[in-house]
């Protein structure tokens, strides 16, 4: 049987792409085979870096998130210089602004810095004016968080690829009976080792515990991008407010336990407007120019399934849920370095394993 790649790559997503390309710029042959480019999850997402505002606890997650911002500016910096395309990051900075003082609002984290209640008044000097609403008593001011434009970012990534000579097959669904057999390789590709990312669809494909979890966003456009009402990230409770440089706001979004259930819903697009305008009243004279949804991977822990699956030709990089835009630098480099026999030592806490040998699968 004719070798078609060293690896191939099932999924067409930030995270396929991104371990494609990794492994591309380390030497290998590699060929993705994925269904679609439209549905993927980046073209969904708000592009938040947040693993402060998330207030992801102390553990694997919160490391994982925290080392993959770490490699954020020099990763865009690499996606740039390759393709001469902007991805929008921006270290703006996250403010998380409060209705109600906390009882205890200064908190401290073991693996982070003490997080520190601001005044209103210390808030909405982080704004060019004062847009926060009324009932905001103060909030957190996140420094180290930011955002990424992730459409933008998830199109230099394609051209990154095909410029290094990834080679990509659009139209392709890959099944569970495709895997049975992988001596036989996939859809008749052969490769040495195969990888899993197929994200919010995985389990039509594996049995891991990978559910799609809907989000709906909207976004509004500043007609004069120097207008901009925030220059930062807005996180308030069930709503966040992404500002990008070109004045289109983009907020989202919710959270929905209704498998691939599709479109905008009056309450789930109302709930978005009321919350964001309570928030930044400001807004509610702007042009709505889009609305939207997309499906999160989510898994019982909120943790991605990364690494070997019982077959060890098949790796696992799935399960992102929230934080896949995040976490795309990270995820590739850590699978990269896995193919590498190096090891990353996040990787463990990732297996899939840990939701058999711990029992989650049943939550
Ligand atoms: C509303 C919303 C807001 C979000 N906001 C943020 C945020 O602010 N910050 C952040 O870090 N993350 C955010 N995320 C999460 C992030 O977008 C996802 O975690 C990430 O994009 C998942 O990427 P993926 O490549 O694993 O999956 P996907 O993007 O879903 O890609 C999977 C790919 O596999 C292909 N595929 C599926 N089944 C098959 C098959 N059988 N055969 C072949 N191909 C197949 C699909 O066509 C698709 O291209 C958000 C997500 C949503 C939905």
């Amino acid at each position: 049987m004719t070798k078609a790649a060293d690896v191939i790559v099932i999924g067409g997503g930030i995270i396929g792409l991104s371990i494609a390309l990794e492994l591309r710029w380390r030497g290998l042959q590699v060929l993705v085979l994925t269904q679609d480019y439209q549905n993927a999850a980046a073209n969904a997402a708000a592009g938040m870096l947040a693993p402060q505002a998330e207030e992801i606890a102390p553990g694997a997650l919160l490391d994982l998130c925290t080392y993959s911002r770490s490699l954020y500016a020099d990763w865009t910096t690499k996606l740039t210089m390759a393709t001469g395309l902007d991805t929008g990051y921006w270290e703006c900075g996250i403010l998380a602004p409060r209705y109600v003082r906390p009882a205890f609002p200064e908190r401290n984290r073991p693996s982070d810095s003490q997080i520190t209640w601001h005044s209103r008044k210390e808030l909405v000097g982080h704004l060019p004016t004062d847009n926060l609403g009324m009932e905001v008593v103060g909030g957190y001011w996140f420094d180290t968080d930011g955002q990424v434009d992730n459409r933008a970012l998830y199109k230099s990534i394609q051209a990154a690829a095909e410029f290094a000579g990834v080679r990509v097959q659009t139209g392709v669904v890959v099944t569970a009976q495709d895997l049975q057999d992988l001596s036989q390789g996939v859809n008749g590709l052969v490769a040495d080792r195969y990888i899993l990312a197929t994200g919010a669809w995985s389990q039509e494909l594996l049995p891991v515990p990978v559910v799609p979890r809907k989000g709906q966003l909207i976004a509004l456009q500043v007609p004069h991008e120097e207008d901009l009402p925030l220059n930062t990230v807005l996180f308030g409770t069930e709503i966040y407010i992404v500002p990008r440089r070109d004045g289109r706001i983009v907020i989202g979004a919710t959270s929905e336990d209704v498998g691939f259930s599709t479109g905008n819903t009056a309450e789930g697009v109302q709930g978005l407007f009321d919350r964001a305008i309570r928030l930044c009243p400001a807004l509610a004279k702007y042009p709505v120019v889009e609305q939207w949804w997309g499906f999160r991977p989510a898994t019982p822990d909120e943790l991605p399934i990364l690494g070997h699956s019982a077959d060890p030709r098949l790796i696992l990089a799935t399960g992102h849920y929230r934080n896949g835009i995040l976490l795309a630098p990270a995820t590739a480099q850590i699978i990269a370095d896995l193919l590498f026999d190096r090891p990353h030592p996040l990787l463990s806490d990732c297996d899939y394993r840990r939701f058999i040998d711990g029992n989650k699968l049943s939550s």
